[in-house]
């Protein structure tokens, strides 16, 4: 078991906080993407899991073994957790075959060498490295390296596994596709892994959970699909997903639906709150009818195979973003209705 538990932990640097109040339970085998903004603090909390950085205040603990605690000063080195990493910088050794550098671990650990043999060939294979194992770092492509290094990664089989940014240095076909070969790593391993990006797409396509953070806080741990459609502030509805956050009045709970006031007409919402004063507004919310209860003019009309991505400005100015399989020229005005956008409370 390998659940991950960080308790009221806090980072300073020369007395400027890099995380507050960081409270969170990642479950055993769970995908966790860190997901945030740059110097919102997520290589700081991965370092700290692999014990390369203690906690000012706060306790962490893996499994059942707590690694660090700021009270008694207890800090386990990374080495003594049985934790693996990925860098974007792959950190493999230079001078060393592709089939060295995965067996490494295992050298270290002195198993015996028909042992080391199968693992090394097991991991190779399993990381679609067999025919490269041979080569030198230098003669393979930067996916191919990634490869290299979730390869040595899985022979030292850790419960968990962190991930800085590990595709960052890669072109965005080559991402996708290695988005799926970490999938299958974790399907394969069942290891916890924390993966740390600043890519939402890149978050939402392999995490089982995503921590959104800012300025050092998680402000929200939830599935990639719970925060698209129920973000709790602000600054997730505008991080995670396309949309517009715009301010309601007027909430009425009474009879079978939730209503609000959005620009004097009545919208239906939905909401978990009792007087919430935002929603966030998605494509998906809004309908282009003849008979819309809101007139807005077309600002913009972009292709997107398939459909179109439409800008619109509501009367007041405020622009949306709408879907369509038709195009509009610009300055169109049109009708929209609004079905049950997510609404939520922010002081
Ligand atoms: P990025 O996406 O740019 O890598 P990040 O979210 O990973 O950013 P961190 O690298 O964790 O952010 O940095 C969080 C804050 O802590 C930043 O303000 C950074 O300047 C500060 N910080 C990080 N490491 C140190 C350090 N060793 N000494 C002083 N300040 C640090």
């Amino acid at each position: 078991m390998a659940d991950i538990n960080l308790t009221a932990v806090e980072k300073h640097f020369d007395g400027v906080p890099a995380l507050q109040s960081i409270t969170a339970h990642l479950n055993d085998g769970e995908f966790v993407a860190l997901l945030g903004p740059s110097g919102c603090g997520k290589s700081t909390l991965l370092r700290l899991l692999a014990g390369f950085e203690t906690p000012t205040q706060g306790a962490v603990s893996i499994g059942a073994a707590e690694v660090a605690n700021a009270a008694t000063g207890l800090a386990v080195p990374p080495e003594a957790r049985n934790i693996g990493f990925v860098f974007q910088s792959y950190a493999l050794w230079p001078h060393m075959s592709v089939r060295r550098n995965v067996a490494y671990p295992l050298d270290v650990r002195g198993i015996s060498k028909a042992d080391k043999i199968r693992q090394t060939d097991a991991a190779l294979a399993a990381t679609g490295l067999q025919h490269y194992a041979d080569r030198m770092p230098a003669e393979l492509s930067g996916g191919q390296r990634q490869r290299v290094a979730l390869a040595r990664c899985l022979v030292s089989a850790p419960d968990a596994v962190l991930l800085d940014e590990p595709l960052a240095n890669l072109d965005v076909a080559l991402r996708a596709s290695m988005q799926d070969v970490f999938s299958d790593f974790h399907d394969r391993t069942g290891a916890t892994m924390v993966y740390v990006t600043h890519d939402q797409s890149e978050a939402m396509a392999m995490a089982d959970r995503i921590a959104v953070m800012s300025e050092g806080r998680i402000v929200q741990l939830d599935t990639p699909e719970i925060l698209y459609n129920q973000p709790r502030s602000k600054f997730v509805a505008g991080f995670v997903g396309e949309g517009t956050v715009l301010p309601i009045g007027d909430v009425d709970h009474s009879g079978n639906m939730v209503q609000a006031r959005l620009l004097r007409k009545t919208i239906t919402i939905k909401t978990d709150t009792q007087s919430p004063n935002l929603i966030c507004l998605r494509p998906e919310h809004i309908s282009i009818t003849e008979t819309g209860d809101l007139r807005a003019e077309v600002q913009r009309c972009t292709y997107l195979g398939g459909r179109y991505r439409l800008t619109l400005h509501l009367p007041d100015g405020t622009p949306i973003q709408a879907e369509s399989r038709d195009r509009y020229a610009l300055g169109t005005q049109l009708g929209v209705s609004i079905k049950a956008p997510w609404a939520f409370t922010e002081v």
